[in-house]
């Protein structure tokens, strides 16, 4: 599966980080705020979505009405104070040296993420250093539509300047998925949350692993044929 594959584009939460334990407590905890029910659960099934675009299913669902833009990013600033209340996440195990044999098979490695927290998004550039290329990494900031459409991941073959067929997406999250599958990309799904791997296949991934050494192992018994 490596053979042709120039590119290599992670998603960060959940991928990159264990951060997502975290969201999900913060999102539950600022809607809870505003008076909207939202499960943890569910956090993790809106992940990748732009944080605006989520508040706005949810708290359009409790109140019956459409959220205008200001109000949404007004009630995603609580949610980003409350994730800022917790440590810095961890890396995902094995992560760094996934990328490591990426690079050495000679991809480039980008990031594709809907976050727009600065915080992570400086972190990636010191933790993976010499692994990701700072020329490709796509924020929420960099696309008005998020995941799951294809835009991000279509920005991110952009900045590197390659194609879809050149192109492997490593996402943990259903839209994310989708969002990869519609740029027309390889995706792997590497299953670090508490959903089933079902939701990961029937979202569309090519490959659905538990870890970052099972991913490995696949592309590399799937290139050696
Ligand atoms: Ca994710």
């Amino acid at each position: 599966m490596l053979q042709g594959k120039r590119l290599a584009l992670f998603d960060m939460d959940g991928v990159l980080y264990n951060s997502m334990p975290y969201h999900a407590i913060a999102w539950k905890k600022s809607m809870e705020a505003y008076g909207i029910d939202m499960t943890e659960q569910e956090a993790y099934m809106y992940e990748g979505m732009r944080g605006v675009e989520t508040i706005k299913i949810v708290a359009g669902r409790q109140w019956k009405r459409d959220i205008p833009d200001e109000e949404a990013q007004q009630m995603y600033r609580k949610k980003s104070e409350e994730y800022a209340k917790f440590p810095t996440a961890s890396l995902i195990e094995g992560v760094k040296e996934f990328q490591q044999f990426l690079v050495e098979m000679g991809l480039k490695v980008g990031i594709v993420t809907g976050s727009g927290q600065m915080s992570l998004i400086n972190r990636i550039l010191h933790d993976f250093e010499g692994l990701v290329s700072p020329d490709i990494i796509v924020t929420a900031n960099d696309v008005s539509h998020g995941k799951p459409l294809p835009d991000p991941y279509i920005k991110g073959m952009e900045k590197g300047g390659f194609s879809p067929e050149e192109t492997i997406v490593i996402e943990n999250a259903p839209l994310g998925v989708q969002a990869g599958k519609a740029a027309g990309c390889f995706v792997i799904a590497v299953n670090t949350g508490p959903l089933s791997d079902e939701i990961l296949k029937d979202s569309g991934a090519d490959i659905v692993c538990s870890d970052m050494t099972q991913a490995r192992n696949a592309l590399l018994s799937q290139h050696n044929y």
